[in-house]
């Protein structure tokens, strides 16, 4: 059984592809797509010694050795030029993500879609895909186990597409699709990070006024009005 998490991860594969998926860790998605025929063949990545045994123990404990491939190594160096279709990267930050593909960019060539799943800082993510020509063509927000994940996937494509006609600042940090359709799971994400703002705010209120703190407060009080503009707008 594998979680909500990586099986709507798994839902954007290309079928019939071969994807690499980075960070692997236990393997658990390339195995679940291989077996589910959601694709051919997979590259499970991983940086550490320790799930990268887990890796290729998980596959050869499922009879999969030979659709899936475990490699050892950080972000894509691990693949070569045209050696994939997809690409997913999960479970790990934003910032993190991105450093990853924008390392790799020469590993990029015959990709034809990212699907990446990070924990936090979405908007690193769309900020990279938007400076490096991978149009945002779907989004989506869930709820596990009290932990709420975003799910983006790109393709090559036009770039400023999903943010025409939408304030852009809001749909970097929120997502453009997501901002749309603004489920319970969007919106409640977003009450709780503004509620955790306020309080910073209110808390560098009560500090000793220093430039450092008043120029961080004006970025939060910027952010806390973007998302209440978002959230009221119906
Ligand atoms: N992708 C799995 C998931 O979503 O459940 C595992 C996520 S786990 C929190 C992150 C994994 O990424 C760790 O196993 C870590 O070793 C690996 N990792 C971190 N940086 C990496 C890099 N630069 N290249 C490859 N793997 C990396």
């Amino acid at each position: 059984h594998l979680s909500k998490r990586l099986e709507t991860v798994a839902g954007y594969l290309i079928k019939d592809s071969s994807f690499a998926d980075i960070g692997s860790d236990h393997a658990y998605l390339p195995c679940y797509a291989v077996i589910k025929r959601l694709a051919k063949t997979a590259i499970a990545g991983e940086i550490t010694e320790g799930p990268f045994q887990s890796a290729k123990n998980q596959v050869i404990k499922n009879e999969l050795s030979a659709s899936i491939e475990v490699r050892k190594g950080d972000g894509l160096e691990v693949i070569e030029p045209n050696e994939v279709d997809c690409i997913t990267i999960a479970g790990m930050g934003g910032g993190l993500i991105s450093k990853i593909l924008d390392d790799g960019k020469e590993k990029l060539e015959g990709v034809s879609r990212l699907i990446l799943q990070p924990n936090i800082h979405a908007d690193f993510v769309r900020m990279w895909l938007m400076e490096n020509e991978w149009e945002l063509i779907s989004e989506q927000i869930i709820e596990e186990d009290d932990k709420i994940y975003e799910i983006l996937v790109a393709e090559r494509g036009e770039v400023n597409k999903p943010y025409i006609n939408k304030n852009i600042d809001a749909a970097i940090l929120t997502g453009p699709f997501l901002m749309e359709e603004k489920n319970d799971v969007f919106k409640k994400k977003w009450s709780l990070e503004c509620e955790h703002w306020k309080k910073i705010v209110q808390q560098l209120n009560a500090a000793a006024a220093t430039r450092e703190k008043r120029v961080k407060q004006k970025e939060l009080e910027r952010k806390i009005q973007l998302i209440e503009e978002v959230l009221d707008n119906e």
